[in-house]
């Protein structure tokens, strides 16, 4: 099934993101402190925060890269540590880094991962998602030769060539250009995927996401509010002036 909102074996949302009291400290210093957050399948939710507040290291967690220290975090009803299988299936993450071999094409990284996802009809899978990300021409660059927005675009292939239910996104605009922008709008408002993306940019808050939460103290502020009041606290917290 593509992209879509499917029950799971036991009944669960295939797409659903459920964090209890979730917790992650490197060494004795905590960042996450006590995360708790409900998204249904098929949302789009915006995770902000000031530099170094744990964004990175939430995201990190749900895409079961990094071990949580407490509390749960289920994906689709799978749990991010008992089951980081089935989550890795559910799920397409993009990071700061690019999870890109520069000495390979575009073709080749995706064929690459495509069979590491054990991804059917490969070859022309790997051609549309080129070609929804508009790298088709660049097919047989080498990856190190593009430019910083157009590996952006190859991560971002990356993440959803497996045709994930969930996308989790570490600042995808970052460095796209406004065709990059547009192509990653389609990606995240089409096919209806849950999506937890970070942003810097609150007008693509705005924009993109039908909720945004606040990374506050290591805790998640979600008072169900609209897009924009989340926006006018969250510029409130740091200070800064619409
Ligand atoms: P954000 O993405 O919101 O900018 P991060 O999750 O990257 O925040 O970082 C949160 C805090 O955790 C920062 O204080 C950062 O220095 C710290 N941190 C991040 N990664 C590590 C690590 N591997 N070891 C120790 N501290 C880390």
């Amino acid at each position: 099934m593509t992209g879509s909102i499917v029950a799971d074996t036991r009944g669960r949302e295939a797409g659903a993101i459920v964090l209890r009291g979730l917790r992650k400290a490197y060494g004795p210093v905590p960042v996450v402190r006590d995360a708790t957050l409900t998204v249904p399948a098929g949302q789009r939710v915006a995770l902000l925060g000031a530099n170094g507040s744990g964004k990175t290291t939430l995201l990190k967690v749900l895409a079961t890269l990094l071990r949580p220290s407490g509390g749960t975090a289920r994906i689709g009803g799978y749990d991010v540590v008992q089951e980081a299988d089935a989550v890795r299936r559910l799920v397409g993450f993009l990071g700061h880094q690019t999870y890109l071999y520069d000495q390979l094409t575009p073709v080749e990284n995706l064929t690459f991962y495509g069979r590491l996802y054990r991804v059917p009809d490969l070859r022309a899978r790997v051609a549309a998602t080129l070609e929804a990300v508009g790298l088709s021409p660049r097919r047989t660059a080498l990856t190190g030769q593009l430019s910083h927005g157009q590996r952006q675009r190859l991560a971002l292939a990356r993440a959803i060539l497996h045709d994930p239910a969930v996308l989790i996104l570490d600042e995808p605009d970052a460095g796209l250009d406004l065709a990059g922008l547009e192509v990653l709008a389609r990606v995240l408002c089409n096919g209806g995927r849950t999506v937890l993306f970070t942003t810097h940019n609150p007008d693509r808050a705005l924009d993109l996401a039908q909720r945004s939460v606040v990374l506050i103290g290591g805790r998640l502020e979600d008072q169900e509010r609209s897009p924009d009041a989340t926006l006018a606290a969250y510029r409130e917290h740091l200070g800064v002036a619409r």
